[in-house]
């Protein structure tokens, strides 16, 4: 999957948000029991305590917000008929929340966010006290006629706060992607359908209290299925996946060459730049799932009965990987492809190549471990044959 799609592995949670449309057309689908006025308080603040532990700056402070919006807009200390200029103003905020690394809320930078948002409650406080509703404000009244009707065309100023916070949050998605950036964008989703369909503040509140604790799970599933430095599926998550691995399979070991050397020589960040290349390099040229196995290793699965087919697929990895043009620059930095046009001469080349084994399941190899060890002998071979190649066992 290219990265800029990688977004599409959370698209469950925004997909959950077409149950609210789905649910006024489906008697048998009630949701009256989100209406309860405490249910809101109870996921936000479930919410808010998950993100302190998981130390998620950007859901915390999303759960804090909400939190404030509807305790506000409940103790009538806000206005409830602003109630969608409020859910603009939230969805815009949510945006910049997704625009920023999570960190700890007691952070300098939490506490300047936190200060923000009073600074915004106040405002619209004082706002309300001297002018009365901000809807009246904000209706366009004092402008031109001829202004006036083209705000009949217009979406009105919420709907449009949302919008350009939802297309905002997309982009940010599109180039980030992970479970608490879609988390928010969901979010935003949220107010957006608020505002367009006028849902309820309580039911509204609480689907968002689902929504930040959902993005919260998908990042604790992350973690403990998800390889942080390359971004591809855990030893863990190839132990589940080996527990049901179907009929027809195949597995292939890949370990990159003389790796110790290339640490040492050039310094471990190096090397994990390296681990990256290696893993997408891999991920873009294979119709097989992939995983890290550990250190400089990953496995990958690979279904049908094609071996040759397998074994092509394999070179072809091999070779993108021997063929890529890593230079470490003079300044100690790597370059990829795209940054040609600065290469000099003080650039020093970095070769990586890898060797692969590959073996199938088939009547000798019947249990994925013993598949898997097949593999790791072909890898051997591989090795012992002079690297930088695919050993197939017989
Ligand atoms: P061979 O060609 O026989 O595979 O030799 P090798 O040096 O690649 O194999 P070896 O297993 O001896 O070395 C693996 C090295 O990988 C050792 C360790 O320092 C390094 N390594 C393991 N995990 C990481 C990591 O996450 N980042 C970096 N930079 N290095 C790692
Ligand atoms: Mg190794
Ligand atoms: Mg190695």
């Amino acid at each position: 999957m290219p990265s800029y799609l990688q977004w599409l592995r959370f698209s469950w949670l925004p997909g959950l948000l077409l149950i609210l449309p789905l649910a006024q057309h489906l008697p048998w689908l009630d949701l009256a029991s989100l209406n309860n006025v405490q249910l809101p308080f109870l996921l936000l603040v479930t919410a808010l305590l998950l993100s302190l532990f998981y130390r998620s700056s950007r859901v915390g402070l999303a759960a804090l917000l909400l939190m404030f919006f509807y305790g506000t807009i409940s103790l009538e200390i806000l206005l409830k008929q602003d109630f969608s200029l409020y859910l603009g103003l939230i969805a815009l905020n949510l945006m910049l929340f997704s625009c920023s690394r999570d960190r700890s809320i007691w952070s300098n930078f939490g506490v300047a966010w936190l200060l923000i948002l009073g600074a915004q409650g106040i405002a619209l406080f004082w706002l309300q006290k001297y002018y009365g509703p901000l809807a009246q404000m904000f209706s366009l009244q004092h402008l031109p006629a001829w202004l006036l009707a083209l705000d009949r065309f217009s979406p009105p100023l919420p709907l449009l706060a949302c919008m350009a916070a939802s297309l905002g949050a997309l982009a940010l998605l599109a180039l980030y992607p992970g479970p608490t950036a879609v988390g928010l964008f969901s979010c935003i989703l949220l107010t957006l359908y608020g505002v367009w369909s006028g849902m309820p503040l309580v039911p509204l509140m609480s689907v968002a209290g689902f929504l930040l604790i959902f993005s919260l799970l998908g990042s604790s599933y992350e973690l403990a299925f998800r390889d942080e430095l390359t971004g591809v599926r855990s030893r863990r998550a190839f132990r589940y996946r080996m527990l049901t691995p179907g009929r027809h399979y195949s597995i292939a070991m890949i370990d990159i060459d003389y790796f110790k050397k290339l640490n040492d020589r050039f310094g471990h960040q190096v090397g994990d730049q390296v681990l990256r290349m290696v893993a997408t390099q891999i991920a873009r040229n294979t119709s097989g799932e992939l995983f890290r196995y550990g250190g400089e290793e990953f496995v990958l699965i690979i279904s049908g009965r094609d071996l040759s087919a397998a074994e092509r697929q394999l070179e072809l990895i091999r070779e993108k990987i021997a063929a890529y043009p890593m230079r470490l620059r003079s300044g100690g930095r790597i370059s990829g492809p795209k940054l040609w046009r600065s290469e000099r001469r003080s650039d020093q080349q970095i070769k990586v190549t890898v060797s692969i084994g590959l073996a199938q399941r088939g009547k000798e190899l019947r249990g994925p471990d013993t598949v898997l060890k097949a593999a790791d002998q072909a890898l051997y071979k591989a090795k012992r044959g002079g690297r930088n190649r695919v050993s197939v066992r017989a």
